[in-house]
Formats: C-alpha cells, sequence, structure tokens
C-alpha cells in the first residue's frame, strides 16, 4: 500500500513482511506460482526432494535431484525467488537398491545450493524406513547438514514419538532437526525435545492458515518453522503470507510474525 508523507510517497511497512517456505515441491508447480510467491514477499523457499514417481531404483532419485538442482533453482531465479534445495529419501519410497543412493548421497549433498538433507521421516509402514532414516541421520550428523524429518497423515503423534526416538538416538543436535508437518497433538509430542517445528499449511491433509497461526500465537514464534508443502495435491503458493494475516489480526507482533515465516527457517537453514 502506498501513502503520502511531506509529498513523497512511500511504502507501507506493514507491506514489506518477506517470507521464506521452509518446504515446497517445485517440481511438481509452475512458474507462475514462483512469481505469485515473489510478488507476495515470499523472498526464498526450500524444494525437497520427494517421492514424485514409483522411485523404484537409485537412477530414478539421481534424476530427479538432477531435475532440483538443475531447472527448478534456475526458473525459480528468473522469477526472483531465491530457492535452495534439499536432497534425501523419502520413506514412502525407498528404491530397491537403496544402498547405492545413501552411497551417492554425500556426493550429491556437495551440490551448490543444496541445504540440507530431505525429506525424510516415519510412515510407519515398512521396516526399512527405520534403517533408512538412522543412516540419513548419521549422514547429517557426519556432514553437520540439518534435516527434515517428516511426520505422516495417519498415526501422526505415534510417528512423532517414533522419530524423536531415533533422532535422539542419533546424537544430532535437535535444533539441526525439522519435525515437520506438527498438529497441535504432535506439538505437544515434540514441544520438549529441541528440534525445529513444522507446521505445514495445506488444508485439508494439513494445517489450516488459522491453526497454524493459533498453533504460533499460543506457544509463541520460537523453534517454529512454517511451509505451504505445496506439491500436486491441492495447496496455497501464499499459505505464509496468509497466515501473516491471520497473525497481525491475532495482534502478533510484527517482530514475532518475521521470526516465525523468514528467521527461525533462515537460521535453520543457515542462510
Ligand atoms: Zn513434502
Amino acid at each position: 500500500m502506498l501513502s503520502t508523507e511531506k509529498g513523497f510517497i512511500t511504502l507501507n511497512p506493514d507491506f514489506l513482511n518477506m517470507y521464506f517456505d521452509a518446504h515446497v515441491h517445485a517440481d511438481v508447480r509452475s512458474y507462475e506460482d514462483y512469481e505469485a510467491m515473489v510478488l507476495a514477499g515470499i523472498e526464498k523457499a526450500v524444494t525437497c526432494a520427494h517421492d514424485v514417481y514409483r522411485m523404484t531404483t537409485s537412477q530414478v532419485y539421481l534424476d530427479h535431484y538432477d531435475r532440483l538442482l538443475r531447472v527448478e533453482t534456475r526458473l525459480a531465479a528468473r522469477a526472483g525467488l531465491d530457492l535452495y534445495v534439499a536432497l534425501g529419501v523419502h520413506p514412502s519410497a525407498i528404491p530397491r537398491d537403496v544402498e547405492a543412493l545413501l552411497e551417492a548421497l554425500p556426493e550429491q549433498l556437495r551440490a551448490e545450493r543444496v541445504v540440507a538433507i530431505g525429506e525424510t521421516g516415519v510412515e510407519l509402514k515398512d521396516d526399512r524406513e527405520t534403517v533408512v532414516l538412522e543412516r540419513q541421520l548419521s549422514l547429517a550428523v557426519e556432514l553437520d547438514m540439518p534435516i527434515i524429518v517428516h511426520t505422516p497423515r495417519k498415526m501422526k503423534e505415534k510417528a512423532a514419538e517414533e522419530a524423536l526416538r531415533l533422532i535422539d538416538r542419533s546424537g544430532i543436535k535437535p535444533e539441526r532437526v525439522l519435525l515437520d508437518h506438527l498438529k497441535e497433538e504432535s506439538v505437544e509430542v515434540a514441544m520438549d525435545s529441541g528440534v525445529c517445528m513444522g507446521l505445514t499449511i495445506q488444508p485439508p491433509s494439513k494445517l489450516t492458515h488459522e491453526e497454524a497461526a493459533e498453533l504460533i500465537a499460543r506457544h509463541g514464534p520460537e523453534r517454529f518453522i512454517v511451509s505451504s508443502d505445496m506439491s500436486s495435491i491441492p495447496s496455497d503458493p501464499l499459505a505464509l503470507p496468509r497466515c501473516a494475516l491471520k497473525l497481525r489480526a491475532m495482534d502478533v507482533s510484527r517482530k514475532d510474525v518475521h521470526r516465525a515465516l523468514y528467521e527461525n527457517a533462515a537460521d535453520f537453514y543457515g542462510l
């Protein structure tokens, strides 16, 4: 919004919020989404490797990584979005030659614009999940990198507890872990663990804008990291600016809004 002051047109500082969307899947979205995000004040985002295909072999993952690193970061830059990358093995898509992928991962993680391991996680579906997550947690310790550990739609609290058990056993510093897609009950589970707590705004399967804003308003902005997880399912590329409107309506200060919707993610990823 423009306002005039002493004859000059100045920008209203209320409209200068910048946002950092901590978890997206840019490869299944459009260039126009990037533009809309930039216009709404989203400055940075991290696109995470995911289960975009059947991911049957390590080669499918390596081609997927290549797309994120070479194509998506450049397209986003053209739209003005500063896009970074997280690479990892998704728990819903463990390839049959996962060992080859885990061996290739350290080299892949050295690529330009890679800021984290992810997304990884627990789905409580496959026995190999535990081993694959443990290997990625030790890689995070070894390479001193942050790691994104997601929690599933179903049995979220049980999965969060299992993830926290593995995180604790790995010896990783809890603040290097983003335990993602938490809901009210799983926030309670994660609260005392010291991990960064991911709130994902993606109704109806994940939080609504109001629910995320309420959790931040209730507990304070410390340790919350917010994302849209925008993918091919119904998503909101403008999840963070819309959440900011809700937070401002709840009288949360601009400083705290910035903390929850930008600074915490920037600190976590070291950007
Ligand atoms: Zn995701």
